[in-house]
């Protein structure tokens, strides 16, 4: 029998698979490749909205774990997966630096924020009103750190690449069975394709629909990560993501000729050099309408569990809300009332 099935590898489920491996428990992952948030994200990682220049929920707190975690990961997959990357505000106004000096001397954010103007010495970015700078950004390469994983899943064929059928789960005294397979748990991590599981499809995952544009400039030549209107994350080899736009009505993975222009237009604004766009990706990220995971066990099944809701922010949130989860099963240590799937039962 095995301690458990997780259903889902993105940002979630590999956060839950490597707190089992950790811990020594027996599992299988399926995945079936039909969600895409974690495979398209911009991978950054940053402690600040930097539309309000306000601390984003839990995100310092949240490092502590995530970044350890990640660095860990990189000596047991042997990949390079942390990069440090700075993060620099573009401001649009005088009152725009204003606002970010004031946000500097809020003690929640002085080390958070730094207080200097960064004059703009890129002659291919128009930045008139200059940069702000945070402190502790970086980017995770979560697209090669996803393949590493599950090639390493397969290669120790605890790995099953095929969609679960939620009509096969059974269940007994020892947990659930699934095909023939036993397990004593079963942890649902699928995003927002949560919304064809019938033990979990009340919840409030909405979900909101991003784009990226994969553009190569070579006169560019940018080494930071700017964030205007949108984001450019330079991704080497003079590729940069460029995005991300947000769109809660459209439910499809499908890119949009619609969501180019947006992304372009706002692009054209700051980008003075040429480039040209050699790809664009799409994924729905897993939005609650309370901007928290959601995490527990089904108010009915004791053996049924569900971690999702991850938003905009799951390379940060992933690795702290998995250990809760995990935690909360097997010493029945409770949810933190913000995060429980009680608040929807
Ligand atoms: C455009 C965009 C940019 C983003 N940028 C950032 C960023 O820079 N920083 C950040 O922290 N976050 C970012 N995010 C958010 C982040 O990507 C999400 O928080 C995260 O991907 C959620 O991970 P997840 O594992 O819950 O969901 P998913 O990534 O959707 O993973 C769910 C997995 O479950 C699988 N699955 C679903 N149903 C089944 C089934 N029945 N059987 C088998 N497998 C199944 C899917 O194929 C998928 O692999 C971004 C998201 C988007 C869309």
């Amino acid at each position: 029998m095995l301690d458990y099935i997780l259903v889902g590898l993105g940002l979630s489920g590999l956060a839950f698979a490597e707190q089992l491996a950790q811990e020594g428990k027996t599992f299988k992952v399926y995945e079936n490749y039909s969600q895409k948030s974690s495979r398209v994200a911009g991978g950054l990682f940053n402690p600040v909205v930097l539309k309000r220049f306000t601390p984003a929920w839990g995100a310092y707190e949240h490092m502590k774990t995530a970044i350890p975690f990640y660095k860990k990961l990189e000596e047991t997959l042997d990949y390079k997966i942390v990069y440090d990357l700075p993060v620099l505000r573009r401001f649009n106004s005088v009152e725009e630096q204003n606002l970010w000096f004031e946000a500097c001397d809020k003690p929640i954010l002085s080390s958070l924020l730094s207080p200097e103007l960064l004059k703009n010495t890129n002659t291919a970015i128009y930045a008139p009103f200059h940069y702000g700078k945070v402190n502790n950004t970086g980017r995770i390469a979560i697209k090669g750190l996803l393949k590493k994983y599950l090639d390493k899943l397969r290669d120790s064929a605890m790995l099953v690449e095929e969609s679960f059928e939620y009509d096969s789960l059974q269940f007994n005294t020892s947990g659930v069975v699934y095909n023939g397979l036993q397990a004593k748990h079963i942890v649902f991590a699928e995003g927002f394709g949560v919304h064809k599981n019938p033990f979990f499809n009340h919840l409030p995952i909405p979900g909101n629909k991003g784009e990226y544009l994969i553009v190569e400039s070579t006169e560019l030549q940018l080494e930071t990560a700017i964030k205007a209107s949108i984001f450019i994350i330079p991704l080497g080899n003079n590729l940069y993501k460029v995005g991300a736009t947000y769109n809660p009505n459209d439910k499809t993975e499908t890119i949009t000729v619609s969501s180019r222009k947006i992304i372009e237009d706002k692009l054209k604004v700051f980008l003075k050099s040429n480039y040209r766009i050699i790809d664009q990706e799409a994924g729905i990220r897993p939005t609650v309408p309370d901007r928290k995971p959601i995490l527990g066990t089904h108010p009915d099944h004791n053996a049924i569990h569900i971690l999702n809701g991850l938003g905009s922010r799951g390379i940060l949130t992933g690795p702290t809300v998995a250990k809760q989860l995990y935690r909360h099963i097997e010493y029945n240590e409770p949810l933190d009332p913000l995060l429980s799937i009680d608040r929807f039962n």
